[in-house]
């Protein structure tokens, strides 16, 4: 977190809103064990490898032309993937695709008019977004247990009128997540004052909870954004979407840059998309994992926010989250500070990992003397 204001070189024709701002900066160290991002431990399965392989042999000999433009054939299987977790019955027309879900939320302010309003602590990048596409960011708050009193958030919808309400189910960094009739309320409160619901759904395979796509038909103006960065062991390839009405699809279309989705990223992303039982098989094991390590942190005596996902909030060390955060990076593992005094953020792994983790956790606790 360096580089005030005042470093950058007054030569450079900045614009003023951006001259406060660091760079997007998760730690990338190169530690024994990483339980910092959010990933599925486990790596691409064998089958999926070899079915990339064949298929990057088959794209690369057309690598001299320009990637299909609107990404027909990925939408597509999007659409079809989608209808079997959630029921529904999407088309490619209710589905835009884009390097990450970050390109998602990039597009929806490039797009759209402000102010946006959040719910915070919520994830850091959308308030930064906001920002480098010059949206005005207003910041409402959650409870101290950080659930989301609807109540109050309504009220702030109707105080605000912003143009865009960010949700994040399940939340990062909490993990805590909203019901769908939660959510039906946040979007019939947005329509009243004709903005769109953005439901942030990146760790939507993980809940326990009923997607928001189910209630598109409903509600036009909820905008659902999604990745395979997460339960689907993706994260390198770089594929978000959204699932939204058509008439905001077509909007994005404005937005994107031309052939801002590569041959390979779609070619990839088809491929796996076709494996995706195989390849969101270890969702079962990881929330397993993840209950096991609730465990052993209360075994500790430390508190954890309940988590609806494949991280974990917790509180209860006497340290600073900036010491322990440091002293587990000694030991080989590295957390997330998320900002938030007496809390760290730790990403469910592989169960060695896991292991190794709640070891050193303990060696840090041991020498502080609770
Ligand atoms: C990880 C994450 C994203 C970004 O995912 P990409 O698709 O990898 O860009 C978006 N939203 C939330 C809440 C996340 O935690």
């Amino acid at each position: 977190m360096s580089s005030a204001s005042s470093n950058w070189p007054k030569w450079l024709p900045l614009r003023e809103t951006l001259r406060e701002l660091t760079p997007y900066g998760a730690p990338q160290l190169d530690v024994a064990v990483k339980l910092n991002t959010n990933e599925n431990p486990f790596p691409p399965p064998l089958p999926l490898v070899a079915a990339l392989e064949a298929r990057f042999a088959e794209v690369i000999t057309g690598l001299n032309r320009y990637p299909d433009r609107d990404a027909v054939a990925l939408r597509s299987k999007l659409a079809v993937f989608l209808n079997g977790l959630s029921a529904t019955h999407l088309t490619k027309e209710s589905i835009w695709a884009a390097n990450g879900s970050n390109e998602i939320l990039q597009s929806i302010f490039l797009a759209c008019k402000a102010p946006a309003l959040g719910f915070l602590p919520s994830y850091s990048v959308h308030p930064l977004i906001a920002r480098t596409a010059g949206t005005k960011w207003i910041a409402g708050e959650r409870n101290e247990d950080f659930s989301l009193n609807i109540s109050y958030a309504v009220e702030k919808i109707k105080e605000v009128v912003p143009s865009l309400v960010f949700i994040t189910t399940p939340n990062n960094p909490t993990g805590t997540s909203l019901t769908i009739a939660q959510i039906e309320e946040l979007a019939l409160a947005a329509k009243g004052v004709a903005a769109l619901l953005v439901v942030d759904e990146a760790y939507a395979e993980f809940s326990q909870q009923i997607s928001a796509i189910t209630l598109l038909d409903k509600y036009p103006n909820i905008v659902v954004s999604r990745t395979m960065s997460k339960a689907f062991a993706f994260a390198g390839v770089r594929l978000g979407y959204a699932v939204a009405n058509p008439a905001f699809i077509a909007a994005m279309m404005i937005v994107r840059l031309p052939y801002h989705l590569s041959s390979l990223t779609q070619a990839a992303a088809e491929t796996a998309l076709d494996m995706s039982d195989l390849l969101l098989g270890n969702i079962h094991e990881i929330k397993t994992a993840r209950d096991q390590l609730v465990q052993d942190l209360l075994a500790l005596n430390l508190r954890v926010v309940p988590s609806d996902s494949n991280f974990i909030l917790f509180s209860g060390f006497t340290h600073t989250a900036g010491d322990l955060w440091q002293l587990l990076v000694d030991r080989g593992v590295l957390l997330r500070d998320v900002a938030l005094p007496g809390f760290l953020r730790v990403t469910v792994g592989s169960p060695a990992e896991n292991r190794r983790f709640i070891a050193e956790l303990r060696g840090c606790l041991a020498e502080k003397g609770i």
